[in-house]
C-alpha cells in the first residue's frame, strides 16, 4: 500500500520529533524526495490530494508501514557510504608552533603572517546569510547550542578556504578492521574530507535529510549530531581541517560476506 502525503509526513516526523515542525507536510515530503526520489513511488499523490480527510488506518497497518519505512531509512543510511569520521592525528601541521624565536622559520615561511590557529580562526569574517541561517533555522535552535558554538559554526561556514593543503579526495593511509564474519583482519582505505563540508552536511538546509542518514550510516543517533558538531568545532579551533573518512567495508571477503548473510 502507499502512503498519503500526509502519513509520509507523519512518518519522517516520528523519526524525528519536533525537528520540522515549522515545515508543512506538502514541503516536508517534497525536500524529503528532493533527496530521495525513489521514495515517491512510496506515495499516493492522488490520495493525498482529492481526499483531505484521511480515515484512520487499523492500527496494525499503520505499524508494518512504519516498520517499512524505518527500514527504508536504515537502507539508505547504508547505502549512502558509512561515515567513518575519524580524527587522523599523525597529521603535518603547517602552522603553529614555531613564531616566538629566530629567524629560520621566516625563511620558509614568507608570505603567511604567523598566528596561532585559535586567532586564525577568530579572525574568519562570518557572512551575514549565514549567520541569520543559524540564528533562524528552527532545526539549529533545537539543537540546543551555546551560542559560542553557534558563533564556532557560524566561522566554519564562512571560512574562504575549507580545503587549505587541497587534500580532499586524497588518501589518508589505511586502517586495519577485524571481519564481521571471521576472525581475519584487514585493511580498508581512508581518504581525507573536510570538517567544513562535514559541519555544511549536518546543518545547511537543503541537506537536513542527508545529514540524519549520514548519522545512521556512521553508528550514531540523531540525537548525537549536536555532539558532532561540537567535536567539529573544537577540532577547527586547534587547527585541524581534515576528517581521514574509511570506506564501510564489514567483511574480509565476499566469500565471508555470502556466508554472513546466509547465516543471519
Ligand atoms: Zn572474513
Amino acid at each position: 500500500m502507499k502512503y498519503t502525503i500526509k502519513e509520509f509526513a507523519k512518518e519522517i516526523r516520528k523519526l524525528y520529533p519536533n525537528d520540522y515542525d515549522d515545515l508543512s507536510d506538502e514541503k516536508l515530503v517534497e525536500l524529503w524526495l528532493n533527496k530521495y526520489p525513489n521514495d515517491r513511488d512510496k506515495i499516493d499523490f492522488n490520495k493525498g490530494g482529492k481526499d483531505k480527510v484521511q480515515t484512520t488506518e487499523p492500527s496494525n497497518t499503520t505499524s508494518g508501514s512504519s516498520w517499512g519505512f524505518l527500514r527504508t531509512i536504515i537502507w539508505i543510511g547504508l547505502i549512502g557510504g558509512g561515515i567513518y569520521l575519524f580524527y587522523n592525528s599523525n597529521k603535518n601541521k603547517n602552522y603553529t608552533s614555531s613564531d616566538s624565536t629566530s629567524g629560520t622559520d621566516q625563511s620558509s615561511s614568507v608570505s603567511t603572517v604567523q598566528s596561532s590557529p585559535e586567532e586564525q580562526f577568530n579572525s574568519i569574517s562570518i557572512k551575514k546569510d549565514i549567520s541569520e541561517y543559524i540564528d533562524t533555522t528552527k532545526f539549529i535552535t533545537n539543537l540546543g547550542l551555546d551560542e559560542n558554538k553557534k558563533k564556532d559554526l557560524k566561522r566554519i561556514l564562512s571560512d574562504p578556504n575549507p580545503d587549505p593543503e587541497n587534500k580532499v579526495g586524497t588518501s589518508c593511509g589505511q586502517t586495519e578492521r577485524k571481519c564481521k564474519w571471521c576472525p581475519n583482519s584487514f585493511n580498508v582505505d581512508g581518504t581525507y574530507s573536510t570538517i567544513y563540508n562535514d559541519v555544511k552536511k549536518l546543518i545547511k538546509p537543503e541537506n537536513i535529510f542527508e545529514a540524519y542518514t549520514a548519522a545512521i550510516a556512521g553508528g550514531f543517533a540523531p540525537s548525537q549530531v549536536k555532539d558532532e558538531l561540537v567535536r567539529c568545532c573544537n577540532l577547527y579551533r586547534t587547527g585541524e581541517r581534515y576528517f581521514c573518512n574509511y570506506n564501510n567495508q564489514e567483511f574480509c571477503s565476499e566469500k565471508c560476506k555470502t556466508e554472513y548473510k546466509y547465516n543471519h
